[in-house]
């Protein structure tokens, strides 16, 4: 090949995000949060693959549904043609593992999944093709009581992540009957209002009519809004559900407001639908949305069991905490090795796995393309790191047998000789030191937001 010839570049595919260092201290954050708030209401974690059978996917979500009819990516597999789909939402996959393991034999389990979901849809801010999302499933609980601590378990999650406009709608979609009958008297509605209709509307009106009312066009909106209203539809039962998953959030201070018209893009939705939405990441302010899916057991073949849940977007929340705070990059380390020779560097790499076994993170000066640099060269990586203390080995350090530490972080930079073998201890102290609170508030390892 001829040395000149431009090597193109492979690049990413669209709507496919890198993850890059500078916000993956963050995600950590966020992670480490939900997990931990999952726990503290007693949800294990289950992990599914990310491929699962096209048809799970057609019969759980509905054939007549965004994902379904334009999102999925789908494929043969031309191994043995199976037909295969990268999963768009984790429900589906999260109900099929239920039922092939037979996970509610002993009883109801709450369980937790987190990972990417891809649908094609138009790349936009909020909106990509591989996306992430945290999600809850409650499988076996048929009461209103879970349906509320969901929501409660949210509203924790935004606490402790300080995120403060975060507001919930919520509604109830009924079940089958109510529904069937809602559905002919906004059919019989929207006939009478077919010269509004747009051609999406016209297309669905007789497969999903429930989907128009969640139109985006202005044209329909006054049209929409005098629509049959499905929470008039509902029986007693439904109602009682309603009523109940209301006083529970009540009683917990819990704002909420009644969308009547709030409706899932998911077909396995009945009763309790909520979404948490937000101003202020524009057009895709939806953070999480859940709610109750009592029949997709059935619609997979398993043994009828009631269920709720819901999903968060992970990159819609990142964004939310991006603008809710100032975000502090965490140190790269508390312990930067500064090395002078050869010889230097075989007694920092020695100091260095010490100080590792102290349970201090530490960095060693390696050498690149550009060789291993000057002394000048390795202090400012060693700043640029956020470590509280560099050590330098120099020669007089390597004749002496000692160890110059410095404090990074200092006003006055204060530098210290200390012998080698009491390198370890004297910097666990100043790190970790009981006597010094500062570091027991100011975790450089942790990212933290100051609202
Ligand atoms: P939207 O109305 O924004 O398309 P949706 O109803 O399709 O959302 P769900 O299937 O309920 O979304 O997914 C739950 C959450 O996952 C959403 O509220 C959103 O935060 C996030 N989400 C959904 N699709 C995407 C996407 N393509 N990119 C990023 N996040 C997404
Ligand atoms: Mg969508």
């Amino acid at each position: 090949m001829s040395e000149n010839k431009k090597i193109e570049k492979i690049v990413g595919v669209k709507g496919m995000n890198d993850l890059l260092p500078n916000d993956s201290s963050l995600w950590e954050l966020f992670e480490n949060t939900v997990h931990s708030v999952l726990k503290s209401y007693g949800f294990q974690q289950i992990r599914t693959p990310i491929v699962e059978p096209t048809p799970l996917f057609a019969r759980g979500l509905g054939a007549v549904t965004d994902i379904v009819e334009k999102e999925m990516y789908s494929f043969e597999d031309s191994m043995n043609g199976d037909k295969l789909t990268l999963r768009p939402e984790g429900t589906a996959g999260v109900v099929r593992s239920a039922i092939e393991h037979n996970l509610v034999y002993d009883g109801p389990k709450r369980l937790w999944y987190s990972g990417p979901m891809f649908r094609h849809e138009k790349p936009q801010r909020g909106r990509y093709r591989q996306f992430h999302q945290v999600g809850a499933e409650a499988l076996g609980f048929s009461g209103p009581d879970v349906d509320a601590e969901l929501i409660m378990l949210c509203q924790r999650l935004w606490d402790d992540l300080g995120l403060q406009n975060v507001r919930l709608e919520l509604n109830s979609i009924g079940d089958v009957d109510e529904r069937n009958q809602h559905r002919e008297a906004l059919i019989a509605y929207f006939e009478k209002h077919e010269n509004i209709l747009d051609a999406e509307a016209k297309r669905r009106l007789y497969s999903n009519p429930l989907r128009i009312l969640d139109t985006k066009n202005p044209a329909m909106q006054d049209m929409v809004n005098a629509a049959p209203k499905l929470l008039d539809y509902l029986g007693t039962e439904s109602l009682a559900h309603f009523e109940g998953v209301q006083k529970i959030l009540r009683h917990n201070s819990i704002p909420f407001s009644i969308n009547p018209r709030l409706v899932r893009g998911m077909d396995y939705y009945n009763r309790t639908v909520f979404e948490w939405v937000t101003d202020e990441l524009g057009a895709q302010g939806t953070v999480c949305a859940g709610g109750r899916y009592d029949s997709l057991f059935s619609t997979f073949g398993g043994k009828p069991t009631p269920a709720c849940g819901f999903a968060m977007g992970i990159e819609r929340l990142i964004e939310l905490m991006k603008v809710a705070g100032e975000i502090h990059q965490p140190a790269l380390c508390d312990v930067y090795l500064v090395h002078q020779s050869d010889e230097a560097q075989m007694q920092a790499i020695v100091l260095g796995e010490r100080l590792r076994d102290a349970g201090l993170d530490v960095v060693l000066h390696c050498a690149t393309a550009n060789g291993i640099g000057n002394f000048k060269s390795q202090m400012k990586k060693a700043d640029a790191s956020g470590c509280a203390y560099s050590v330098i080995l120099g020669e007089d350090e390597l004749a002496n047998e000692s160890v110059t530490i410095k404090a990074m972080r200092s006003e006055d930079g204060h530098q210290t000789n200390v012998p080698f073998n009491a390198a370890v201890d004297y910097l666990v102290d100043q790190i970790t030191g009981a006597t010094d609170d500062a570091h027991c508030c100011d975790d450089p390892h942790h990212v933290h937001i100051n609202h």
